[in-house]
């Protein structure tokens, strides 16, 4: 009976108090050329709440101290603080232990410590790293440079008109050859949702790893490492809410253990002589040098942050926001939308007929209104929808319907202008 209290006391997917919401943000009150701030290029990257601003402030202002060092008090506090912030990642993403969590400066530091320290070792010439064609300059170019560094090569699975990996082409270049996968969760430059659960089981049945670019679908998508069975899985502390400069890898703990150091320096050795050097335990092997001790901290608020408002529950809201964007731009002649893969995060890229997308984002700004334009750092896959850019609107738990309205009405607007 106490159960189903519960259940009835907190629905899964309880509606957001996005006004409540939104008060947390203090830079949402912002007014951009004489208009209220309508941020929606938060694929970008996400404003921050109060709470993660706090704890930056609170870092600084009572704890600042370098880690691991010091006998002293401060350094004690910052210490705590820092590997407080480790456990609540580990827990975020449900990883088995704390030691398979290392910070690093961003989903692209993450891929880079993956292909040099994971891959370079284990490439040989004709080996296959294998990729989608919807994947972000940081999940394309550090494999680029690995395979120039040994000779393997890159092989890149197809998506379909809609924006959706396909995966029987996936599967069936899945061989012998290939030493890891490096695929997307969610499209960035698209909003397509990765069928990641299928990629990984098809590639670890072919006794492939699997590194998963998570920068996209953390801060949109429950993610669970453990259930994904992922081997590796990287992300961004900006995209969630947290600050810049700090990013998560999650490695499974053999991977880790089994890999040389990325780069070498203070805290990520246990002794050093000039004829040889022990290296520290997992994680801190990969954490040469002084880390970004405020970013951790800061990120660990900004996750008890998105966990406070519900996964589940931020998806929910971000979905019916696409659908309603997606219903209202799809009535704007000459808009073409660019990614309609089935299963779509919240992200709503475009293209209007005769007008640059710089332009679009420019008097979209004048309005207040805030997208990007451009290639999204996805140059191959625009090139495959035949577009040099597109315009991206990207929503976060913080936005409304009258923000879509707005959006609209901007675009509107830049019709006009050029028609
Ligand atoms: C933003 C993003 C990246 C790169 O993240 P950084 O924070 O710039 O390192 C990689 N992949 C995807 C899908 C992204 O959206």
């Amino acid at each position: 009976m106490k159960m189903e209290r519960d259940v009835l006391a907190k629905p899964a997917h309880a509606a957001l108090d996005v006004a409540r919401l939104r008060a947390d943000f203090p830079i949402l009150a912002e007014r951009v050329n004489g208009h209220s701030l309508v941020y929606l290029d938060n694929a970008a990257t996400t404003q921050k709440p109060q709470s993660v601003i706090d704890a930056l402030a609170a870092y600084y202002e009572h704890d600042n101290a370098n880690v691991h060092r010091g006998v002293h008090t401060l350094s004690q506090r910052a210490t705590d603080a820092y590997e407080a912030a480790r456990a609540n990642i580990a827990r975020f993403i449900n990883a088995r232990t704390t030691d398979e969590i290392v910070y690093t400066s961003g989903t692209t530091d993450g891929i880079n410590l993956v292909a040099q320290s994971f891959a370079r070792p284990r490439l040989a010439p004709n080996d296959e790293i294998l990729i989608s064609a919807m994947e972000h300059h940081s999940n394309i170019v550090p494999w680029q440079l690995v395979c120039a560094q040994t000779g393997a090569r890159l092989v890149v699975a197809p998506v379909n008109d809609a924006g959706e990996l396909m995966l029987d082409a996936y599967a069936a270049m899945l061989g012998p050859r290939t030493k890891l996968v490096a695929m997307t969760h969610v499209s960035n430059a698209l909003g397509s949702i990765t069928p990641i659960r299928r990629i990984i089981a098809l590639a670890h049945a072919a006794n492939v790893p699997v590194l998963v670019d998570g920068a996209q679908a953390i801060a949109h998508l429950p993610v669970d490492v453990q259930g994904l069975d992922c081997d590796f899985y990287a992300f961004s502390g900006h995209k969630i809410f947290g600050p810049t400069g700090i990013g998560i890898l999650y490695g499974k703990a053999a991977h880790l253990e089994a890999m040389p150091p990325y780069q070498g320096g203070g805290d990520m050795i246990r002794s050093v002589t000039f004829e040889k050097t022990e290296y520290n335990d997992i994680p801190y092997k990969f954490e040469a040098g002084t880390p970004n001790i405020a970013g951790a901290i800061g990120l660990g608020a900004a996750l008890d942050y998105v966990r406070h408002v519900g996964v589940e529950a931020i998806d929910a809201h971000e979905r019916e926001l696409l659908v309603y964007a997606t219903e209202r731009v799809t009535q704007i002649p000459g808009l073409r939308i660019i990614g309609t893969a089935k299963d779509k995060a919240g992200i709503l890229s475009f293209t209007l007929e005769g007008v640059h997308a710089h332009d679009v984002g420019t008097i979209l700004d004048h309005e207040g209104v805030a997208i990007r334009a451009g290639h999204h750092c996805a140059m191959p896959v625009m090139a495959q929808f035949g577009v040099a850019g597109t315009a991206r609107a990207s929503f976060a738990l913080y936005n409304t319907r009258e923000e879509v309205d707005a959006l609209v009405a901007g675009i509107e607007r830049v019709r006009r202008m050029f028609g």
